[in-house]
Formats: C-alpha cells, sequence, structure tokens
C-alpha cells in the first residue's frame, strides 16, 4: 500500500501492464473509499468543466494526468497506454468504449487496454470471448449519492464484486504478464502502421463502438489486415476491398463569413472567375468520361434501354431490373448539372453546371483545395450509389425514392461499403476514406446480373404504380419498385 506525498492517493503500488483507465479509476475509487468518479475530480479540485458527467473517463484529456501520476507515485507516462487516446493521437472524443470481459482475466481482477478495441473480440491470452457487462459499462459514470452505493452496485455482477475487491481475486500464473506485455506492444505497432496507413480514419476503424445497421466496418478492417498482416487477433472474412480517399480542403481563404464548406461544387464555381469557371467544367466534364470509360462502357444496352422509357417510366423502375451501375452514373452526373437523368439524357442544350445552386455560390468563399476535394467525393458517390442501388432489395421498404437535394452528398448507406467520419461527424479538417468492395471485381460480377436483367420487364405496371403510390414528382429524380417486399412504405435516397 503507498501513499504518495504532497497531494496523495492510496493504491496498490502495482500497476499491471496495459490496464484500462477503467480498470485504474476502479481502482482508486476503491482503495480511496471515494464513492464515484466526481469526487475523485473533486479531490483534484477540477474547475468546473471537469465536472460534467464522466462519459470519456477512456480518454486521459478529461484527467490531469501528470498530477494523477504524482499522486499515484507513479513515472510520468506510466498511466499514458491506459487511455485510448495515447493509441491515437490527435483523436477527437468518439463514442465511449464500452467494458467487456474477459471471464478468466477478471476473476484475477485483471482488465486490459485492448479490451476497448471493438474489433478486439477474444481475450488474446485465454481465447475467451469477451463479454459485454452492462453494469461495469455504467460505473464510472453514475454520480452515487451515498458512501456505500458503489459498493451496492458490486454485488450486481461477478466482475465487480472482485474489482471492488468484495470476492477474493484468483492468482495468474507468473508468465502471464510477460505475454500481455509482448503481445500489446506489437498491436501497438500495427496500429502505428494503420494511422500511417489512413491517417485519423484508422481510430474509427479499430475502436468503433457505434453499430451501423447499414455500413460495415469490416470491409475497412479488411483493408487494414491485408495491408498490414494481422493484428493478432481473430480476423473476419472480407472481400477485396479498395480506399477511394476524399480529401480534405487544406486552406480557407475567406473564412470569417463562416460560408459553409458543405457547399456543393457549384458554390465554388460562384467565386471564379470566366477562365476558371471554364477549367473546372472540364474537369467535372473529364469525371463523367472516366466513369464512363471505366464502367459505363460495359453497360452500353443498360443506359440504351433506359434512353428509350418515356418520363412517367422513371417513376416506376423495376429496383431489380435498372442497371445499378448505369442509374448510379446517371444520377450522379445529372446532379451535377441541376437536371434530373432523364433531362439528362434527352436535353439537346449545352447544361449549365447546376444552375439553380450556382446563383447561391455567388457569394461563397472559395477554399484552397476545395474543388479537388469535391471531385473525388463526387466519385465516391458515385460509387457508394452504385453500391446502395445494387443492395436496395435489403432496404426494408417496397419503393426507393431517389431525391434531389441540392448542395448535399449522396446520403444513404449500405453494407458493402463504410465511409469514415459519416456517422460520428468526425471533425471535418481531416481526410476520408471510402472502404469499397474492388470495382473491378463488381464489373465482372455485374455483366452476368444485367445480361439477365435485360430479358426482363424493366417497370412495374402502371396500375400498380398508380394504385399504391401517388407520387409527387417534384424533388424526385426516379423511384425504384422492390416487388414482392412485404412491408409497404418508402426509403429515400438522397442525391
Ligand atoms: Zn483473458
Ligand atoms: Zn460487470
Ligand atoms: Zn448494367
Amino acid at each position: 500500500m503507498i501513499i504518495s506525498s504532497s497531494k496523495s492517493l492510496i493504491h496498490s503500488g502495482v500497476m499491471l501492464p496495459y490496464s484500462s483507465s477503467w480498470l485504474v479509476f476502479a481502482n482508486l475509487l476503491k482503495w480511496n473509499r471515494f464513492y464515484d468518479i466526481r469526487q475523485l475530480r473533486e479531490y483534484f479540485l477540477l474547475s468546473s468543466q471537469w465536472r460534467e458527467p464522466s462519459v470519456h473517463w477512456e480518454y486521459s484529456k478529461n484527467f490531469p494526468m501528470t498530477e494523477l501520476e504524482t499522486a499515484m507515485s507513479l513515472e510520468v507516462g506510466a498511466l499514458k497506454s491506459s487511455f485510448i487516446d495515447w493509441w491515437f493521437p490527435d483523436m477527437e472524443h468518439s463514442h465511449r468504449a464500452q467494458i467487456r470481459h474477459c471471464p478468466q482475466c477478471i476473476k484475477a481482477g485483471y482488465h486490459s487496454v485492448i479490451f476497448y478495441f471493438e474489433r478486439v473480440t477474444h481475450c488474446p491470452w485465454h481465447g475467451h470471448a469477451l463479454e459485454l457487462c452492462e453494469k461495469c459499462t455504467r460505473l464510472l459514470n453514475v454520480d452515487f449519492t451515498s458512501q456505500q452505493a458503489m459498493y451496492r452496485f458490486g454485488g450486481q455482477c461477478d466482475h465487480l464484486s472482485v474489482v471492488l475487491g468484495l470476492t477474493r481475486p484468483q492468482n495468474l500464473d507468473a508468465g502471464f504478464f510477460y505475454e500481455v506485455d509482448q503481445w500489446v506492444t506489437d498491436f501497438a505497432d500495427w496500429i502505428r502502421g494503420s494511422i500511417n496507413l489512413i491517417g485519423r480514419s484508422a481510430h474509427e476503424v479499430l475502436v468503433n463502438t457505434l453499430k451501423s445497421e447499414m455500413m460495415d466496418v469490416s470491409i475497412a478492417y479488411g483493408y487494414l489486415v491485408r495491408n498490414l498482416g494481422s493484428p493478432g487477433f481473430a480476423n473476419d472474412a472480407f472481400n477485396n476491398s479498395v480506399v477511394l480517399t476524399l480529401p480534405c480542403p487544406k486552406l480557407r481563404s475567406n473564412s470569417e463569413n463562416g460560408v459553409s464548406r458543405n457547399l456543393g461544387l457549384p458554390a465554388i464555381m460562384g467565386g471564379l472567375s470566366e477562365h476558371e469557371r471554364h477549367e473546372m467544367r472540364a474537369c467535372v466534364k473529364s469525371l463523367r468520361r472516366y466513369i464512363f470509360k471505366r464502367y459505363i462502357r460495359y453497360h452500353r444496352k443498360c443506359l440504351m434501354r433506359l434512353r428509350r422509357i418515356e418520363h412517367d417510366q422513371w417513376y416506376m423502375l423495376r429496383a431489380d431490373v435498372a442497371c445499378p451501375c448505369v442509374m448510379a452514373y446517371l444520377l450522379v452526373v445529372a446532379k451535377n448539372w441541376g437536371v434530373t437523368p432523364f433531362d439528362f439524357i434527352h436535353t439537346r442544350k449545352r447544361l449549365r453546371l447546376n444552375s439553380v445552386s450556382d446563383a447561391r455560390g455567388k457569394e461563397a468563399s472559395r477554399i484552397h483545395g476545395e474543388f479537388e476535394a469535391e471531385l473525388v467525393t463526387k466519385l465516391g458517390d458515385f460509387y457508394r450509389l452504385w453500391d446502395m442501388l445494387r443492395n436496395s432489395h435489403l432496404v426494408d421498404a417496397e419503393c426507393v425514392l431517389c431525391l434531389d437535394r441540392n448542395f448535399r452528398r449522396v446520403w444513404g448507406f449500405t453494407p458493402e461499403s463504410y465511409q469514415t467520419g459519416s456517422i460520428w461527424g468526425v471533425s471535418t479538417d481531416c481526410d476520408r476514406h471510402l472502404f469499397m468492395e474492388d470495382p473491378d471485381s463488381l464489373i465482372s460480377k455485374g455483366k452476368g446480373n444485367c445480361r439477365m436483367r435485360l430479358s426482363l420487364p424493366l417497370t412495374i405496371e402502371a396500375d400498380t404504380a398508380r394504385k399504391r403510390f401517388h407520387i409527387k414528382k417534384d424533388n424526385i429524380s426516379c423511384a425504384l419498385f422492390n416487388s414482392g417486399m412485404k412491408r409497404g412504405g418508402t426509403h429515400d435516397i438522397e442525391i
């Protein structure tokens, strides 16, 4: 038992390697007879900003680390690896970690920092599946009102009864912590490699605590494993995935008026000279040609078929028959010019770059690199939309509406792609990454599907469409119908 000088905390004097911050705090509360983490914060006389609910105790930014280490008579930096932000420097807060235990480790009172990592599903040393415990997860978030309250919590799960000293811990064999040390050192190297590879996005891929039904993070994780080798724990099976980096604009030349950087490409066009406008128009055109040459040329028949249908038929397309690749191309490209896909195919006029929003763009500031970023993002939009339309049968709705929302990106997700930064709203000043199935394998898979599609009717019966849905067409580019879907209703995809 150690009581350090000056401001000091009672603690065991033993710091198990790579203990999680959760374990460190839980132990400190127990040894010092604090009844909750709020009392520990008050002990350090933290200003009012520290009194907020303790939902981010896994980040050292919420605690005066050096003071804590000194108070525990530890060397400076001794606790750093217990917190997630040591593993991912410069990272903003993300969602909080959940407390999962290895049933074997916790019997000895040990909780490792690597159990914070969502992708780690099994204890690397015992092989047991990690078990989520709600009680343990809540322990540091509750403001207890009486001295004994934390201990009442203790009796409610097997883990806390060990951690809070109500049950005697088992001894682990002597070599255990040596093993832990070696394994985690290798894992830390692997994480450094992944940060080099995909920057801040690595954090989201590995510590993702947010379940998304619509996007599958294992695609991104598979990308890391293929490039860096196994991190030492179980890997999921995954397809060949590739990554498209969506660069972040680097500088804002006129930020004081706070014009949103979310304005789309046309907004930027507004602030340009006639010459620059001309150049950018050329860039947007070559992006279209790129998508056409790379993908659409394999789907010429699919395109011809859509060219032949009437305007009304765009609102009664069969989701399983309309070629997803061509549809994605038409929707994304038509959006650039501010028209519907139907108009894009049929108009003979020279199209202006999204004329509706062009006017609004007049007052927009110009951001260095924004245009380039925007172009790549548009390519990403194409990939994501393609992916969404390929998987429209997974959408739990009979009718999928493609809505034109000015200034917005393609908004919607599917299990076949994963884009970092989309859900958390992670600060926009870093590159984002779109992980997706390898487009080349999509091309070869798509060929057979489209041959089969050509033999089926492209639209549902007019009566059926009229009876079931009264579709107001303003703002809707097209409507796709999932036949045989038990649940009715619509699902919107914003373009
Ligand atoms: Zn274990
Ligand atoms: Zn528990
Ligand atoms: Zn096709």
